[in-house]
């Protein structure tokens, strides 16, 4: 890894060797934002809606943790290997919640910290943004600030759907967008589409997949609505309420021919379907998002973000006033902390590896880890479920909608 002698652009690790950075690891930089406008009624995730004057204190604390990483994890029990040291920061993704609510000088001190901090060669930098808070101002700065691929929050075209949603967005605002960041030079955006929200029928739903096409952006990512208590809509579906639309929700049946829909909707359209839930054109597969499904290490900053160093997982504390009162104190609040066995990490190989379309290497895994997969995967072909070619596995084609089925059978 280290090379013999300097030149101009070399770059030096933190114990001052010089590097080579076609040789070295990569590193993904996750950055949790979780603050939003207002709260989407089948939104389940851990965050708040804040006056804006937290937004710097959050921001300090953020680059403090990337500051001090080292530190802080030393210091809450977590050891780095070696190797995440010298890997070199290739993607940063700052999800949230809404990131692109920040002022953009926010989201640049971020960027700037990574870079500061880490060894970078960015080569995807991602900010979810909700349509309506996109404006020109705010699109140059964040291209300014080395941002080049915005990952949209669209959910739906329909009006009806948007606002049933809770959703603070409508259709024109997706086009108003779309508009401003293509203009301001974004040449990878993504966007996001739910298949099951209230009032949402197969025709508006084709109606938004055909909308979507027509943008054309680069990457395509669909979600099922999540039925749970963590929302409020969940919650009113699960005691069979009909508050926020509850009884105008499609049904599992319905909700399945929606994902069929897009699939055949975005494969006719040239997008390659890579991984169960995501879409890109040739070349726009998800640099960051395919290291969690590959088991590639990231690092996690502000307020319940995860991380994943290869053989540890960890989390950061949800609540946002805790992370910042910890962080202040100079204290990371890791909230859970798992050190993988090979038998926990060996799952986590089917699991997430089988989510990507294009399959596992089985000799690979049966190499790693020691172990025989065949009688686990002979079930599985026998069923139709999955298909095999030499050591290559993947998912039947047509029975990705039934993943979860897939799954559970092969976890017994
Ligand atoms: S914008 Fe996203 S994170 Fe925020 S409330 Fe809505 S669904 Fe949840």
């Amino acid at each position: 890894m280290a090379k013999l002698s300097a030149g101009p652009g070399d770059t030096f690790n933190r114990r001052g060797i010089m590097l080579d950075l076609r040789e070295m690891k990569t590193l993904g930089i996750y950055v949790q934002v979780p603050f939003c406008q207002t709260k989407c009624t089948y939104c389940n995730f851990h965050t708040g809606v804040v006056s804006s004057a937290r937004f710097a204190p959050y921001v300090n604390c953020v680059c403090g943790e990337i500051a001090g990483h080292w530190r802080l994890y030393e210091a809450a029990g977590i050891a780095l290997p070696a190797a995440i040291a010298d890997s070199v920061v290739d993607t940063i993704y700052i999800g949230g919640g809404t990131p692109s609510l920040l002022d953009p000088a926010h989201l640049r001190r971020i960027v700037d910290a990574v870079r500061c901090y880490f060894v970078a060669e960015l080569m995807e930098v991602t900010l979810e943004a909700d349509p309506e808070t996109v404006t020109e101002e705010k699109a140059a700065a964040w291209v300014a600030a080395g941002i080049n691929r915005v990952s949209f929050g669209v959910q739906s075209f329909c009006d009806a759907e948007l606002q049933a949603a809770g959703r603070m967005h409508r259709r024109e605002d997706v086009y108003r967008a779309a508009g401003i960041l293509r203009g301001a030079g974004i040449a990878n955006i993504s966007f996001d589409l739910i298949a099951g929200l209230p009032k949402q029928t197969a025709a508006s739903w084709r109606e938004s997949l055909d909308s979507l096409v027509e943008l054309a952006p680069e990457h395509v990512s669909v979600y099922l609505l999540e039925v749970d208590e963590g929302s409020r809509l969940g919650s009113e579906i699960l005691r069979g309420g009909n508050r926020y639309s509850a009884g105008d929700v499609p049904g599992d049946d319905a909700m399945a021919e929606f994902y069929e829909t897009a699939c055949g909707v975005l494969g006719r359209a040239g997008y390659e379907h890579y991984e169960i839930s995501n879409w890109g054109r040739p070349g726009f597969a998800s640099r960051h998002n395919l290291k969690y499904w590959r088991r590639e290490a990231y690092l996690g900053f502000g307020a319940g973000a995860h991380s994943f160093s290869g053989t540890e997982r960890w989390a950061n504390a949800h609540d946002a006033a805790e992370y910042v009162g910890a962080i202040t104190a100079g204290r990371l609040p890791v909230e859970q902390l798992e050190r993988l066995t090979a038998a926990s990490a060996l799952e986590e190989e089917l699991f997430l590896g089988l989510r990507q379309l294009g399959g596992i290497d089985v000799g690979r895994i049966e190499r790693e880890y020691g172990v025989s997969l065949d009688s686990r995967f002979a079930r599985l072909t026998f069923a139709g479920l999955i298909e095999r070619e030499g050591c290559l596995v993947r998912l039947a084609p047509g029975r990705v909608s039934i993943s979860n089925e897939v799954f559970v059978e092969l976890m017994k």
